[in-house]
């Protein structure tokens, strides 16, 4: 057979196929499609199961861009609607300063104490739904420890801290003496500087020589044992497989499940190297998704509740600030 004959067969045997199904086939398809959808929607009703197990988000933060106090009460808002739609029963909020100036965050005292504030003023909008997490930078250690004890005072539970200096950086030891006496969790802003838009980052993250890495909490954690620390973000981007196998050692280092990343098997593969008592339920504002992501996983009921809400009460156990 030569090329155009070729084609012109392989042609009109594809028309003939398409007659066919659109005589015989495609409609008898399209009953059972539609059959088998509510035979399976009859049998899962998904807000159902989001609604079955009251959460804890261990990530979540206010407007970020924003300083006005009425767009802050706005936003709250929306994060109160989104919480009654999805059972989220407490919010732990934080508002890092994220403000670059030429390429570095901004690392000044008078920053973190204004974005604590705006932290304690949203957490009086809804005392029994918020709470909150302080910032600080940890090379200000008078000023930082002062605004720890201002913030506890006004209860807070927390720390959440950004990329102004790395976790694993001799400034942090006496900050996480104290959360050690506090029995309060430091949660960081964390990347793995591997695999980020498919370049191998570590030859040149092009970020601030700052940002936490997972051998930086590798560190703190193997320092001080009795310390706890938050991973932010298993879904922030990056080689989270990288991230979770260099974490698997360190038991005092907690992963939250946030992020807008949120590929299959991400939880599943987290919960095998982690373990189930290490991950803690957080949005990071990505409400619907980060839900959904832990239902799609392979989870039986207990692990769903110790990650949606377990893990992170018992953290806060520890210093009496538990839920419930
Ligand atoms: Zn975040």
């Amino acid at each position: 057979m030569n090329r155009r004959k070729f084609f012109a067969s392989t042609g009109l045997s594809a028309a003939g196929l398409i007659v066919s199904e659109s005589l015989f086939g495609i409609n008898s398809k399209v009953e059972t499609a539609q059959a088998s959808t509510s035979a399976l929607a009859g049998r899962y009703d998904i807000m159902k199961e989001v609604m079955k197990y009251p959460k804890i988000d261990a990530h979540v933060h206010v407007d970020l861009g924003n300083s006005d106090p009425a767009a802050q009460k706005k936003f709250a808002e929306v994060l109160i609607d989104y919480a009654d739609r999805l059972n989220i029963r407490k919010l732990v909020l934080s508002k890092p300063v994220t403000r670059l100036i030429k390429g570095i965050p901004d690392g000044s005292v008078e920053a973190f104490i204004d974005h604590n504030n705006i932290i304690l003023g949203v957490m009086k909008l809804h005392p029994d739904r918020f709470t909150g997490s302080f910032t600080f930078n940890p090379v200000h250690l008078k000023e930082s420890m002062d605004e720890i004890k201002r913030c506890v005072d006004q209860g807070m539970v927390g720390a959440k801290t950004y990329y102004q200096t790395k976790i694993s950086d001799p400034a942090f030891y006496p900050i996480v003496e104290k959360m050690i006496d506090l029995k309060m969790i430091i949660h960081t802003h964390a990347e793995t500087q591997l695999g980020v838009g498919g370049y191998r980052m570590i030859y040149d993250g092009r970020k601030p020589l700052n940002v936490s890495i997972p051998e930086d909490f590798v560190a703190i954690a193997k320092r001080y044992p009795e310390g706890m620390f938050q991973h932010a973000h298993i879904g922030g981007g990056g080689d989270w497989e990288y991230m979770c196998k260099a974490l698997k050692h360190s038991p005092n280092v907690y992963v939250d499940t946030s992020g807008s990343n949120n590929e299959e098997w991400m939880i599943d593969f987290a919960l095998q190297e982690l373990g189930e008592d290490r991950l803690l339920f957080g949005s990071d504002n990505m409400y619907y998704q980060s839900v959904g992501k832990i239902l799609a996983s392979n989870l039986n009921e207990s692990q769903r509740k110790k990650i949606f809400f377990e893990n992170f009460n018992n953290i806060l156990r520890k210093g009496g600030h538990h839920v419930d």
